[in-house]
């Protein structure tokens, strides 16, 4: 008798939501590794998978380890296959835990790898971070059974002010010249991203509900979960539904989902829950099946638009 094939990885779940992209895998308990390529961010870096390795940036939620296994992974390989010095961006009380973290490897390994820590602190002036030309990464604070943080990605450009608009060259650098303000700092918030959290006001920050795109966790769907979430700080999809009125993102990317949950279930548990006006915008990053589909329809519209 041959015995049977190992089990293959279940595919990387992807989500076109133009103009980004949403890539990666977040199963509770297991692995949570969500990249955006187009702002060079990885948010949490699960086991490391290999996509995870092309961004420059890792901005870690918290230490759970199905959060933060690949961290030394995510240095060594970056170093190894020349693609320069991985930065992970976390949260105060991560910080020293990751030189620990470095530092022990380099007894296991007998060698140094290069890493770059920053620790976020939200209320200072280290809550912010530039990840590209007016791409800036922010960090706030969420409730969950260890300290943890939430990110934004927030645009900021300079825009004349309303009334300058139109005026000739000269005449705005003479205003600038007189000392008038003319321009302001426009910021758009592009994408969210929470981690584990508990339901609380860090939903309702502007950068968060009016994100483009918030990506956010969602551990349990059954209707006999709620007491689970609200014990291990976590969402369940009532939680979500009551924030749907106040949150007007385009996309609303649901993550973390226990394993435990059959997809399809899954499925039929959200369609249950969340009122039909919100439904379309509602994904679920590991339905593979549907966002397959809905890929395919992206793709073929392309061609026949
Ligand atoms: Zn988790
Ligand atoms: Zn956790």
């Amino acid at each position: 008798m041959v015995p049977h094939e190992p089990p293959r990885q279940p595919p990387l779940g992807f989500l076109f939501l133009p103009p980004i992209r949403v890539q990666g895998y977040s199963i509770a308990g297991e692995e949570t590794v969500v990249q955006i390529p187009e702002m060079d961010v990885c948010f949490d870096i699960g086991r490391c998978p290999r996509i995870a390795l092309a961004s420059n940036y890792i901005a870690l939620t918290h230490g759970h380890m199905d959060h933060a296994a690949g961290l030394a992974y995510y240095y060594s390989q970056r170093h190894f296959q020349g693609m320069g010095t991985g930065t992970v961006l976390c949260h105060k009380s991560l910080e020293q835990p990751i030189h620990k973290l470095m530092e022990a490897w380099i007894d296991i390994e007998a060698q140094r790898t290069p890493y770059e820590v920053i620790a976020m602190e939200p209320g200072t002036d280290s809550e912010e971070f530039e990840l590209k030309n007016t791409i800036h990464l922010r960090a706030f604070e969420t409730i969950h059974t260890v300290p943890a943080l939430g990110f934004s990605v927030v645009e900021k450009r300079s825009k004349l002010k309303e009334e300058y608009v139109g005026l000739p060259q000269e005449k705005l650098v003479e205003l600038k010249e007189a000392g008038h303000e003319i321009t302001y700092l426009r910021q758009i918030p592009l994408a969210a991203f929470m981690g584990d959290t508990a339901p609380g006001d860090h939903f309702m920050r502007d950068d968060v509900r009016k994100a483009k795109v918030l990506i956010t966790e969602c551990t349990f769907t059954e209707p006999d979960h709620q007491d689970r979430a609200k014990v291990g700080r976590h969402l369940h999809i009532t939680d979500i539904v009551d924030m749907l009125d106040d949150i007007e993102s385009e996309s609303i990317v649901l993550t973390h989902l226990s394993r435990r949950t059959h997809m399809k279930q899954a499925r039929e548990q959200l369609d249950a829950a969340i009122p039909a006006k919100h439904r379309d915008r509602v994904h679920l990053l590991m339905d593979s099946r549907t966002n397959r589909a809905r890929y395919q329809q992206q793709a073929d519209g392309e061609l026949n638009p």
